[in-house]
């Protein structure tokens, strides 16, 4: 039997209640599955470590983590620290460390879930957001001179590297290439930032020519988010920076139902290193400890996981289950606009696993 060594980094805030519900779910599976286990450790990184030790995870964090298959995370985030502070003591850290340079994200509405586009039927809205992870506006670089004085100057330097912009534009032309449809947009703002993005561009148009089954186009970031609203279904694979697809990828969560439910993986695709799987949405203090959030984010991203980890009929099984899980409306939780506990919809999902995993149908 083939045992996966998975870190959990609950993390803070709901991170605490959705990842243990994520484990739960996963242990279900894998108990009707019976031909793989997991080997779960716990790591309490996150605003309470901070407290105790002034580090959002220990010096050597990522070195414990690199033995690891897989990690499930929760979400950084604390109301008494700075946001910059745990965001890049654990979160970024991890994904810079292990180099997981391809954050994909996957938009679909569910059965049962209301989405606020009253013109969009569901079928219009399949799309994966593949955002650049590892540099670009977030690299971390610029700096504070002459602090707190009326002269002062503060910058954030985008950087982009044309490795970094040809891996990640590959990785999306590849996903785009896997899927029915074959469509890529490319997200741009060359117009008005006409260096890094004239790059962006360029090699964009590079990479292309390897895929000449995939169909591609451009969009300007502000246009795109007219086009998220306005032509859902002209859209399937999405590539953008970081910052963008950051920005965009909230969008289609919203436009999907609810924050609540979006799946994202941090993907190191050459293995080097362990992938990261965590829910989009972040601590969510105002519902922590009241039984209130959804876990069904987490729940797809341990999908999305199964998938990386090589285990495709788990993965399509764990999905169906939630599926049928989320066209119940009375097993919605409060942000889908039901009454219903993280507890109650977890347990309809590991029922269901259960029950799918006898059925002959799971595995045609
Ligand atoms: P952070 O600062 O860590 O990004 P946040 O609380 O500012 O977190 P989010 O967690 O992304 O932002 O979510 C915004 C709001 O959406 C939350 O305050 C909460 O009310 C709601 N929400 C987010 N996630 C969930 C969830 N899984 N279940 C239910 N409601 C949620």
């Amino acid at each position: 039997m083939k045992t996966y060594k998975v870190a959990l980094v609950p993390g803070d805030g709901i991170g605490k209640e959705v990842v243990p519900a994520g484990r739960q779910v996963l242990e279900a599976l894998a108990a009707a599955d019976n031909t793989f286990r997991f080997d779960f450790e716990h790591f309490d990184w996150g605003g309470d470590y901070y407290r105790l030790h002034g580090a959002m995870m220990p010096a050597d964090g990522l070195e414990m983590l690199k033995s690891k298959d897989a990690i499930l995370f929760g979400s950084a985030g604390d109301p008494h620290i700075p946001d910059h502070i745990t965001l890049w003591g654990l979160r970024l850290k991890i994904c810079q460390g292990l180099d997981q340079y391809a954050n994909v994200r996957p938009t679909r509405i569910l059965p049962g879930i209301d989405a606020p586009l009253k013109r969009c039927r569901p079928e219009d809205l399949d799309w994966v957001i593949v955002r650049e992870n590892t540099e670009g506006e977030y690299s971390g670089a610029g700096g504070r001179v002459h602090q707190g004085l009326p002269i002062e100057v503060a910058t954030d330097l985008s950087v982009m590297t044309r490795a970094g912009v040809e891996r990640i534009q590959r990785f999306g032309f590849k996903l785009a290439q896997s899927r029915q449809r074959k469509l890529l947009t490319l997200i741009t703002k060359s117009n008005a930032q006409r260096h890094a993005m004239v790059m962006w561009d360029e090699v964009a148009a590079e990479v292309a020519k390897d895929f000449p089954d995939v169909k591609w186009d451009k969009e300007l970031v502000d246009a795109a988010t007219v086009r998220m609203v306005n032509r859902p279904a002209s859209l399937d694979t999405i590539v953008a920076t970081n910052l963008h697809a950051d920005i965009l990828s909230d969008l289609a969560a919203a436009l999907a139902g609810s924050i609540g439910i979006g799946p994202t993986a941090n993907i190191n695709p050459e293995r080097q290193f362990p992938s990261m799987f965590e829910p989009i949405h972040g601590s969510a203090f105002d519902i922590m400890g009241k039984g209130l959030a959804n876990p069904v984010g987490t729940f797809w991203s341990a999908v999305m996981m199964l998938e990386h980890l090589g285990e495709p009929d788990a993965a399509r099984r764990l999905m169906q289950a939630i599926e049928h899980v989320t066209a119940n409306t009375r097993l919605h939780t409060r942000d889908l606009g039901g009454a219903a506990t993280t507890v109650e919809v977890t347990s309809a999902v590991c029922a269901e696993v259960a029950v799918t995993a006898r059925s002959p149908l799971a595995t045609a």
